[in-house]
């Protein structure tokens, strides 16, 4: 039988956070968008109401919930705001996912309860100046001295790693030869404030200002070997897999921003006049608008087809990038029209379309570009 309706949890928390984003993230957010201000208090509210522990485990300070769950909870926040929405994608499902898919117990006593509560942010240091979308480019390296492992390299693009509470990095670092010949790439956790990793200046970005992203160097950084996250050399599959998620969340998030766009033109359009009516009279906006609800709604479905196969515990690698690649440029594609219902007002900063517009490029790009996207879709139909 199909039911795709929601069922009474998943329901109440959508409720729940759409409240949320409208009377706590709406008021305040174009200002700390026009500032570039990290939202501190924010992040510290969707805490305490448990969305950073959405989909871990309670007892390591989680909600018990799942990963669908956390994706309507970015659905809902980025149809108001998608940098507040992409601090919490990249605490969890970047930053404290990897640790409750491969940490040990004692790694998992030690940092998911602070990051299921937000007083701290984990970030994932995959992408290198050298290799994005060629990931296994890594040329960071770490070389085991005693009990202790010494990394040395650079990371690029690096979201939440520069904020006030963040905690830790796990990054990808070359620990040696395969049998084959090529890299032998592990995930290690590196604790904010170890000597010798520097956070370098915060990037000036075309959209997401409230969020946070930096280069990140590692010179002789020592950590203890009891950090290396999951198998010795499996370091860039287990990254992969993170990023199979990833794409799900990111492709939610795309849905919030390309109906935050609809709901923003439907407001618009009962509002504004022009040559004496208003503009929602007239069928080129109601068409626009028809096209843009079309193309949220379509990716919608694709997002909660992944997630369903992602929590069935079905392979879910092909409709993931399928989600991601629908669902982003539906928001690429609302926010231009979005900016177009709204004239010049849908330029300027202050207006949230304006902000939509800025803020939707970005997914076309990260956690795999759409080109990647359509690699991994051809690969899995075997050509
Ligand atoms: C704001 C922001 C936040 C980010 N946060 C993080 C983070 O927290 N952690 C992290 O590790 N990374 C992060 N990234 C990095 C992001 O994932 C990469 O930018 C992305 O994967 C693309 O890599 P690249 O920038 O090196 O582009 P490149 O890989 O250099 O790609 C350049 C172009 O070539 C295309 N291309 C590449 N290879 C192929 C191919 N084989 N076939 C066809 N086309 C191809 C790409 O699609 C793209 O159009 C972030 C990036 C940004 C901008």
């Amino acid at each position: 039988m199909i039911d795709n309706r929601l069922g009474e949890d998943y329901e109440a928390l959508r409720k729940t956070v759409e409240a949320f984003a409208h009377d706590e993230v709406a008021p305040v957010i174009g200002e700390l968008y026009e500032k570039g201000e990290f939202p501190y208090d924010i992040v510290a509210k969707m805490g305490r109401m448990g969305l950073f522990g959405l989909p871990f485990d309670e007892e390591h300070g989680g909600m018990g919930g799942d990963y669908f769950a956390l994706c309507l909870a970015l659905e809902e926040l980025a149809r108001v705001d998608s940098s507040v929405a992409i601090t919490l994608e990249a605490g969890v499902s970047l930053g404290a996912m990897p640790i409750h898919r491969f940490g040990t117990e004692a790694q998992k006593r030690e940092w998911l309860p602070k990051l299921c509560t937000a007083q701290a942010l984990g970030a994932f240091g995959l992408t290198e100046a050298g290799g994005g979308s060629d990931a296994s480019a890594t040329r960071t390296t770490a070389v085991r001295d005693g009990d202790d492992w010494v990394i040395n390299g650079s990371k690029a693009f690096i979201t939440n790693s520069g904020t006030d509470i963040t905690a830790l990095v796990t990054v990808t670092a070359v620990t040696g030869t395969k049998p084959d010949g090529g890299k032998s790439i592990s995930a290690i956790v590196v604790p904010a404030g170890t000597p010798g990793f520097a956070v370098g200046k915060k990037y000036s970005k075309v959209g997401w200002n409230c969020s946070d992203t930096h280069e990140l160097s590692f010179t002789d950084v020592r950590v203890p070997g009891g950090n290396l996250l999951g198998e010795p050399g499996r370091g860039y599959a287990q990254f992969l897999s993170i990023l199979d998620e990833g794409r799900v969340a990111i492709a939610a998030l795309s849905v919030g921003l390309a109906q935050g766009c609809v709901d923003e033109c439907l407001r618009y359009a009962h509002e504004r006049e022009a040559f004496g009516q208003l503009i929602g009279h007239y069928q080129a906006i109601q068409f626009k608008i028809a096209d843009m609800e079309v193309r949220a709604h379509t990716a919608r479905l694709a997002y909660y087809e992944a997630a369903a196969k992602m929590l069935r515990g079905e392979p879910f690698k092909r409709e993931a990038a399928i989600a991601k690649l629908v669902a982003s440029n539906a928001a690429m594609d609302n926010a231009r029209d979005a900016t177009q219902i709204f004239g010049g007002y849908g330029f300027m900063n202050e207006s949230p379309v304006g902000r939509f517009y800025r803020d939707a490029k970005i997914l076309e790009i990260g956690e795999g570009t759409s080109e990647v996207q359509k690699m991994l879709i051809a690969r899995d139909l075997g050509v």
